[in-house]
């Protein structure tokens, strides 16, 4: 997990291409395909383009980045109602594409009427290509005191939905580990359970194995200062990982700071196969499998 060396020529460039807000450079591609389990193209086309692009369609041209890069398949995140409204639609017309609907944590409190939004989000669920709801859960990073209470009610919420329409729970967890366990437990939690960006340490990655949950680790699994998250993914089993970036954000080194997309995932599955002394291939080809059980299939 070391930058590679570069001369001042090359982190000058580097620093305009930033400044610039470029996508970085394709790393090699992956030969067994893997899937991004938590990406959100709506955002990432607001914030740059790919190159060449001109006036075709973004959205496609990230896919196609994707595919060649052995990203195949992902899932389309939503984060209100829009979003995920525009997720399905992308996934009825996309076979590369699953979608995951909801009313995101922070997004929840803000909403007059939380109520309406929530049933807007039940009917998106009964879609046959949305195959997971979120993101849901708590953030305590970025919602204060006044907005918790209606946090918890929107998770609870999306808790119930996965739960009747058989989805795969997709959560957002910021600095609130034990309260999301609380909430899981309190009101059973569904079948699939994914931790999106899996961002606890060792041992809360053990309490979400034991209760079957899968782990998805993203790009900051790569940072240098991310040592916990390392050894959390050592101890999580094989067919419980899964790999996603969060595109726009948390683009895995070297390339922090620049805008993130599917295309990069390689970077970070060759991480977490360093990390766990795996063989890449064989890490992919478990997370690919994972990814047709929980959200697929794709095709
Ligand atoms: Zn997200």
């Amino acid at each position: 997990m070391s930058h590679m060396p570069s001369s001042p020529s090359e982190s000058r460039r580097d620093q305009d291409a930033r400044r610039r807000g470029e996508f970085p450079p394709a790393p090699d591609p992956l030969s067994v395909p893997v899937f991004d389990s938590h990406t959100h193209l709506d955002l990432t086309i607001q914030q740059a383009r790919l190159p060449g692009t001109g006036d075709g369609d973004p959205v496609a041209a990230l896919l196609d980045a994707a595919a060649k890069s052995g990203i195949d398949r992902v899932v389309q995140v939503g984060v209100d109602v829009p979003t995920s409204a525009w997720g399905a639609a992308l996934a009825d017309r996309s076979e590369a594409v699953l979608a995951a609907v909801a009313i995101h944590p922070n997004e929840a409190p803000l909403l007059a009427a939380l109520d309406e939004s929530l049933r807007e989000i039940e009917a998106l669920a009964a879609r046959p290509r949305v195959r997971g709801i979120g993101e849901t859960g708590l953030d305590t990073f970025r919602t204060g005191e006044d907005g918790r209470a209606a946090q918890e009610t929107s998770f609870r919420a999306h808790i119930a939905i996965a739960k009747r329409y058989g989805k795969a729970l997709i959560i957002h967890d910021r600095d609130a580990h034990q309260d999301v366990l609380r909430v899981l437990d309190e009101e059973g939690a569904p079948d699939t359970v994914v931790m999106h960006c899996f961002s606890g340490d060792a041992d809360f990655a053990a309490e979400c194995v034991r209760r079957g949950f899968y782990l998805s680790f993203a790009g900051t699994v790569t940072f240098a200062n991310a040592g916990n998250l390392r050894t959390a993914a050592e101890i999580t089993p094989a067919d419980q990982i899964m790999v996603e970036t969060d595109a726009p954000y948390l683009t895995p080194v070297p390339h922090r700071g620049r805008p993130n997309a599917s295309y990069l995932i390689p970077l970070t599955v060759r991480a977490l196969a360093t990390t766990r002394g795996a063989d890449v291939d064989e890490l992919c080809a478990r997370i690919s499998a994972t990814g047709e059980r929980v959200f697929g299939p794709w095709r």
